[in-house]
């Protein structure tokens, strides 16, 4: 579990007010030092191993901040061609890796053009497209899918639920694959955890080598994908690394690892205020002008309760209240936090670990503003790096500006 203390470490001891309280809110506030931190874990485990690891971009995509962490890291993993294309461009001295679901015609061409692993999520699209891959240079791979969960509660982020259609089961390898089929792969990947610690890769590891453990030996390279939490303080790093060391050297297999959450975790913060307070029964309200639903999307989705500064649970602390959006849906709900006083219209409140999955995620329903994006560097100072305004909610919709 994190520990909330460890979301805002970055802030060193001061206060919200203190750091922020000038900004216009909402606005997400990367944390330079904190990704730096994260960046000097990664490559101590890389350091340890000969593991590579990747930035997985889905999570995070603030490219400014790429050259912060390009230092640390191997490379970049991508969702589809417009984040491969991200990858290159923005961390260019990197390994550019991409994983996607099924592949179109008309945009595999320019993939090639920014992607060096390719990898592919079942024997017939790696069919269609392994051989123009393999033709243009690339690394390739197949997604394997080691039918071990390893995660409760969070059914749509396992891709190993029953009837899955992320990545191949052994029983879906023996009735496709043949030996050209096998011989066009230079590397296997596999993609299931989510927030987890080593031990849970670990019985993925052994699943992993039960099903596929005959034609890993043939294997270049095993992507052991991302959901791997390993920057955060109570990590099992040693049992990660006795994993990464165990698949290289039973099957000579370079390593690569691709965290998303990892790499930014505890790296952002989302500042928000109180626009409204009231009461309905017994539950007291306060509407901010940040929005779940909007503005921290894996709230609902995922769902979950994000740290909140100096905040406690629901009635650990004199005054509870209930925190959401002002968007329409009755669901736009934070959760129930408790504090030593009322809160106050206008009040800042800071949430923690809003570097991931947000700023790259966000929207516009109801027409809400997204958030400013700032940076606070590693010397304290503040940067604007993007501003939204009416021109961003409009854009996308129609024809004219
Ligand atoms: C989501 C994803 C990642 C990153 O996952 P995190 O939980 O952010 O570490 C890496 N690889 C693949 C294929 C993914 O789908």
């Amino acid at each position: 579990m994190m520990d909330t203390r460890d979301c805002f470490m970055g802030l060193g001891g001061s206060t919200p007010e203190e750091l922020f309280g000038a900004l216009p809110t909402p606005c997400y506030i990367l944390d330079e030092a904190m990704l730096r931190r994260n960046g000097e874990m990664l490559a101590g485990v890389m350091q340890r191993t000969g593991a590579k690891i990747l930035l997985a971009q889905k999570a995070f995509s603030n490219y400014d901040l790429y050259p912060v962490l390009a230092p640390y890291l191997a490379g970049t993993e991508a969702s589809g061609l417009y984040e491969a294309r991200l990858g290159r461009e923005e961390m260019p001295d990197g390994e550019v890796h991409v994983f996607c679901g099924a592949y179109r015609e008309d945009e595999f061409a320019e993939l090639l053009d920014w992607a060096d692993h390719i990898v592919f999520n079942s024997p017939n699209q790696l069919k269609k497209f392994g051989p123009s891959a393999k033709a243009a240079g690339k690394s390739i791979g197949l997604r394997i899918n080691p039918e071990c969960s390893t995660q409760e509660g969070h059914e749509i982020y396992d891709p190993c639920a029953p009837g899955s259609r992320l990545g191949t089961t052994r029983a879906q390898w023996d009735a496709a694959m043949d030996e050209d089929t096998i011989a066009l792969l230079d590397g296997l990947h596999f993609h299931t955890l989510c927030e987890q610690d080593s031990d849970a890769l670990e019985t993925t590891l052994q699943a992993v080598e039960a099903k596929f453990g005959d034609v890993l030996p043939r294997m270049t390279w095993l992507n052991m994908g991302g959901g791997h939490h390993i920057t955060r303080s109570d990590y099992d790093v040693a049992r990660l690394e006795k994993c990464i060391c165990h698949a290289r050297d039973t099957w000579g297999v370079q390593v690569y690892l691709e965290p998303g959450e990892a790499c930014a975790l505890n790296a952002g913060y989302l500042a928000t205020r109180v626009l409204d307070t009231s009461r309905n029964g017994d539950t007291s309200l306060a509407i901010l002008d940040a929005s779940a639903a909007c503005h921290m999307p894996d709230v609902i989705e995922m769902p979950y309760r994000p740290p909140l500064y100096d905040a406690g649970e629901a009635n650990e602390k004199a005054c509870t209240v209930r925190l959401g959006g002002p968007t329409c849906l009755a669901g736009d709900i934070i959760g129930d936090y408790s504090f030593d006083h009322p809160l106050q219209e206008g009040e800042l409140l800071l949430f923690g670990d809003m570097a991931i999955y947000t700023t790259c995620k966000n929207n516009t329903f109801n027409g809400m503003p997204l958030p400013a994006i700032l940076v606070r560097r590693q010397d304290g100072s503040i940067q604007p790096l993007r501003t939204f305004g009416y021109e961003d909610f409009k854009c996308r919709l129609g024809s004219r500006r």
